[in-house]
């Protein structure tokens, strides 16, 4: 699915250099479920952002789906990250004057599906995630467990071959983290490629492998028995 080899990160601010990503590599097979854990600030939602290509790194390779985007343009990555990723954030990211509806369709316009066809996948997803009955509520009339699942809907109504997901259960109480869990599991059963952020070790045990990270490095990995 993905291959990252010691790929750097180093933001500056003024006269501040932080060095989030310090040699990091990691390979993700198709169909994965890996869960990423660490302290706050250790470079966790740097390496999602690369691997999601919505950042780029200043040194090391990527591999994404067995091509080599290590320095892709701006628009190749647009275009490889609209066809093959989707994102879940912690915050869930929704536009505030789209209904429920039209956050998920939005997902589909940029992949130039048709209007029927987005409609009834919209309509499709809202069911499996449980919240069809308010596909016609702006985001701010929700809840926040049900925020996450419009996201979540959102995140795979492209049936993208890789979901990124950042600490999605971080503003969630139990009830509703467990049910983002179930249907981030749901997705992996049906092939989707997970990497999930979270700081829930009980969250981190539904992943096949936990990489652990520490000042911008991968520290450990371990894999969970089957
Ligand atoms: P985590 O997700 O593990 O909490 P981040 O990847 O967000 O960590 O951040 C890693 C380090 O890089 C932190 O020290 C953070 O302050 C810094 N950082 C992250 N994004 C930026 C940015 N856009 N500009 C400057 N520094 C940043
Ligand atoms: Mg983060």
């Amino acid at each position: 699915m993905l291959r990252i080899d010691t790929i750097s990160k180093t933001y500056r601010m003024l006269d501040v250099e932080t060095r989030a990503l310090d040699g990091v590599s990691l390979a993700v097979g198709s169909g994965e479920f890996v869960a990423i854990m660490g302290p706050s600030g250790c470079g966790k939602s740097t390496l999602l952002n690369i691997v999601g290509m919505l950042d780029q790194a200043d040194a090391g390779r990527y591999e994404f789906g067995g091509h080599d985007v290590t320095g892709a343009s701006q628009s190749r990555m647009t275009a490889l990250r609209r066809a093959s990723i989707g994102f879940v954030f912690q915050d869930f990211n929704l536009i505030d004057d789209l209904t429920v509806e039209e956050n998920v369709q939005l997902a589909l316009t940029y992949r130039r599906v048709r209007m029927g066809e987005r409609r009834r996948r919209t309509r499709q997803i809202l069911e499996e995630v449980g919240i069809a009955h308010r596909a016609g509520h702006l985001p701010n009339r929700l809840s926040g467990g049900q925020q996450q699942r419009v996201a979540i809907a959102r995140a795979l109504v492209g049936k993208p071959s890789l979901i990124l997901a950042d600490e999605p259960t971080g503003n969630l109480d139990t009830v509703n983290g467990d049910a983002v869990m179930v249907l981030l599991a749901d997705a992996v059963r049906r092939g989707s490629t997970v990497l999930m952020v979270t700081h829930s070790l009980a969250y981190a045990a539904f992943a096949q492998r936990t990489v652990k990270m520490l000042d911008g490095r991968i520290v450990s990995e371990t894999l969970m028995a089957a």
